[in-house]
């Protein structure tokens, strides 16, 4: 037998730390034991054998089973009774972010200037949301209130606190007192939903983390700088220290930015089934004209086939995030949808605030706030801009990369300056489908492959100025079998690995020579692939 199944488990394990944590693995829970978010059709909530733990609004409940019942069960029971229009299990929502180790130097999604990020991967030059262009035209505005729904923002630290919103009649009020008769005490610079409590701080290093890309003080002299170098972050927590909140603290924290004012909800998030509720909750802050930023997921899914929440609600003010690394390629992690997800920001090897300083983070919750900074960076240009506005604006004027054909609505990525200035986005120069001749090439893997497998292959196309390698089929073990490209010098250009459907091709390549190599490990082998030749001209 090839593999047993402790190596199978052992493996399951590692994708999901490398990979998500917005989704479910068999170990996590989905939801509260015992607990179900109830829409009524009238302000009350009177069901035998449910304890109401919470009203969140005057007709939606926080109720307990007090019989304990399994959860279909109990879904089926409140079903049953009148005037009960939603039951749902009190979902949990995670974090979609990976943590990894910290480097201070690089930037690359604000300005790519082609070198390597905190793991060392060499960019490639200008895949980045054109901020410092951008910031000839506006370097972001105090008018402009962003909500971080997340584990909080940790405004003591030097980059964060100068952006912090305040509830002014909070901060000039008695503590313990609810000053601004909201219902909730001591909410001065938004509100700590996981824990009950005004203080929002980040126990966490995830929603400090977002908000130092929305808008590290920027010019300042210290530090690291955010899209935006002026803004006004609202911290809403109800994550919690370990990433993740429930359904009832989601649709709260959305209620509450919704209703103190925020002009961008930047949701960096996810997980879990669908909910009308949290669904209702999205709505409510569309029709308050409120933009509302998503994390496509990390579960290197397809979107348009399996809808991923909330980024996948089908709400107009909804814009999905996937994640490119600092050479446009789409992360591997990152989910997808040609229909579903908006547009593409960068995601990998992040570096950010966190309390007590600065570190690099992946996922789409990376990419998240890079869209949400430059929506804010558009909205302090120009105030009158709606949502809708935005979302078009950021779409059509996003910056084409071959990599998102087909993988985003857009097919671009998120570009502030683009989207501030009307300028037309120039075509995507590292195209490897543009290159109009062919030189003919065959290589090819057994079928299925064999693990261990290593295949060295250097590849010329004699006068060729620029190439790419052109595959008829590619179908490998995602993350683990990859087909990788270098120069003949050995710098690296991309690799490729998973089920790939379309022209599937290399990166390109200026010069003549490019350097294929394929390793398998000792598992899960696919067909492989077979190159039927090489693009060039
Ligand atoms: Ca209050």
């Amino acid at each position: 037998m090839k593999k047993s199944h402790v190596r199978l488990v052992a493996r399951m394990a590692a994708l999901a730390l490398i990979l998500s944590f917005s989704s479910w693995s068999q170990s996590e829970q989905n939801a509260v034991p015992g607990e179900y978010v109830v829409q009524m059709s009238q302000p009350e909530f009177k069901v035998r054998g449910f304890e109401v733990i919470e009203a969140i609004h005057a007709d939606l409940f926080l109720v307990r089973d007090t019989l304990a019942r399994s959860s279909g069960a109990a879904i089926a029971r409140l079903k049953e009774e009148h005037g009960v229009q939603i039951a749902e299990p009190n979902l949990i929502y995670r974090t979609s972010a990976v943590p990894n180790d910290p480097d201070y130097s690089a930037l690359w999604g604000l300005k790519n200037k082609g070198d390597a990020d905190s793991a060392g991967q060499q960019g490639l030059s200008g895949v980045d949301v054109g901020a410092e262009r951008a910031w000839d035209l506006s370097t972001g505005s105090r008018s402009v209130l962003v909500a971080v729904i997340d584990t909080g923002v940790d405004f003591s630290h030097p980059d964060l606190a100068p952006q912090a919103w305040t509830n002014d009649r909070e901060l000039n009020g008695k503590p313990g007192v609810d000053d601004d008769g909201n219902g909730l005490v001591d909410d001065i610079n938004g509100y700590n939903f996981a824990n009950s409590k005004g203080d929002s701080t980040d126990d966490n290093g995830h929603g400090s983390h977002c908000a130092g890309t929305i808008g590290a003080k920027g010019n300042d002299g210290k530090g690291l700088v955010g899209v935006n170098w002026d803004v006004r972050i609202m911290a809403v927590k109800f994550l919690d220290k370990s990433g993740s909140g429930t359904l009832a603290n989601a649709v709260k924290s959305i209620d509450y930015a919704r209703t103190m004012g925020a002009n961008i909800m930047s949701n960096s998030w996810g997980g879990g089934s669908y909910s009308a509720v949290l669904e209702n909750a999205i709505k409510e802050s569309s029709k308050a004209g409120i933009l509302f930023t998503a994390a496509a997921g990390n579960d290197a899914n397809d979107n348009d086939a399996r809808a991923s929440y909330p980024a996948t609600y089908n709400v107009e003010n909804i814009i999905s995030v996937a994640a490119i690394d600092n050479r446009g390629q789409l992360a591997n992690f990152s989910n997808y949808g040609a229909k579903t997800v908006h547009v593409a920001a960068p995601g990998v090897n992040i570096v950010s605030t966190v309390p007590g300083g600065y570190a690099s983070y992946s996922g789409t919750s990376m990419a998240t706030p890079h869209v949400t900074g430059v929506a804010a960076l558009m909205l302090a240009r120009n105030p009158s801009l709606t949502f809708a506005d935005i979302k078009s604006i950021l779409m059509k004027q996003s910056r084409p990369l071959y990599t998102l054909h087909g993988r985003v609505a857009s097919g671009g990525v998120a570009d502030a300056y683009y989207a501030m200035s009307g300028d037309t986005p120039p075509s995507d120069p590292n195209d490897p489908t543009t290159l109009s001749k062919v030189f003919a090439y065959q290589l090819a893997t057994a079928h299925p492959y064999k693990e261990n497998t290593k295949i060295e292959e250097t590849i010329r196309v004699p006068g060729a100025t620029k190439m790419a390698i052109r595959f008829s089929r590619f179908d490998t073990e995602l993350a683990y079998d990859a087909v990788s490209f270098y120069t003949s010098d050995g710098t690296y250009l991309g690799s490729i690995s998973g089920k790939q459907t379309g022209l599937v091709t290399s990166p390109l390549i200026h010069g003549d020579t490019v350097i294929l190599k394929f390793a398998s490990d000792e598992s899960l082998n696919s067909y492989g692939f077979d190159v039927d030749g090489v693009l060039y001209e």
